[in-house]
């Protein structure tokens, strides 16, 4: 069994003060021993310094919600990998949908975003994920195909499996809407496949796909309990001390 790695995504939520009291909960609410299970928050870039040394103590990792992939210089209002690292971040979130919807990332951002991670020793999570309407035309398979191919796209298998996928529903992330277990596994599955053809099927099972879209601990048990599914990326459940480690204990419960 993979060990479940549960993914906090606070999005444009909490500044250094609100961020203090969301892990304060966090620590009370026990997380940090979360021996089996790998957790990460990823606060927005004001709070990373913060967050890390707020939590140096305990096992949980922090990451940042992007990146650019220029080393530095004139691009006003970016942040790049080696500021991330020197953050004290281990991971980043890439391509989540609300990026490609609002700031215009594309696959071919998503592909350079992820090497300049890589490269700086960051783990990528790379987001995919369709709209309710390429789902309803039957196109949600060739979609996910296309943007996962992107994304590796000159990336070694070696380098692939330092990577996380994050499998996210655009018609479910934010709405309470929640992709239906088997909905999950069987698009899980599909991204298995389609790193298999990429790579090989050892390298396939070892990147962790994750679910996102909805996640609380209401739907947790079932939606981890999916053989394919290795993990979630938490939005709204994760801001809430206390439901983000109801997540977190129902994975190490899985776990045992
Ligand atoms: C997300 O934005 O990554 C996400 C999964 O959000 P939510 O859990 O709120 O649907």
């Amino acid at each position: 069994m993979r060990r479940f790695l549960i993914a906090g995504n606070w999005k444009m939520n909490c500044g250094p003060a609100d961020a203090a009291e969301l892990l304060e909960g966090l620590k009370e609410n026990k997380a940090e021993v979360a021996d089996e299970v790998d957790v990460l928050v990823c606060p927005p870039f004001v709070s990373l310094s913060m967050s890390v040394n707020y939590l140096h103590d305990t096992d949980i990792q922090v990451g940042a919600q992007n990146l650019h992939f220029e080393d530095n210089g004139a691009y006003t209002g970016e942040v790049s990998a080696s500021m991330l690292v020197e953050a004290g971040c281990a991971y980043v979130i890439i391509g989540h949908s609300e990026r490609r919807e609002y700031f215009g990332e594309t696959d071919e951002t998503v592909n350079k975003k992820v090497k300049k991670a890589l490269s700086a020793d960051l783990v990528p999570v790379i987001c995919c994920g369709e709209t309710l309407d390429q789902r309803k035309a039957g196109d949600h398979f060739d979609l996910v195909k296309t943007q996962i191919t992107a994304a590796f796209a000159g990336l070694s298998a070696d380098e692939a499996l330092d990577t996380v996928v994050a499998y996210e529903p655009i018609w479910a992330i934010g709405t309470g809407e929640t992709a239906s277990p088997e909905q999950a596994q069987e698009m899980h599955a599909h991204l298995r496949s389609v790193l298999a053809d990429l790579y090989d099927e050892d390298t396939a099972e070892g990147i962790r796909i994750l679910y996102g879209g909805s996640m609380k601990p209401g739907n947790a048990e079932e939606l981890l309990g999916q053989k394919d599914v290795d993990g979630g990326l938490i939005g709204g459940a994760s801001l809430k001390a206390d439901s983000f480690a109801e997540v977190i204990t129902i994975a190490e419960k899985l776990s045992a």
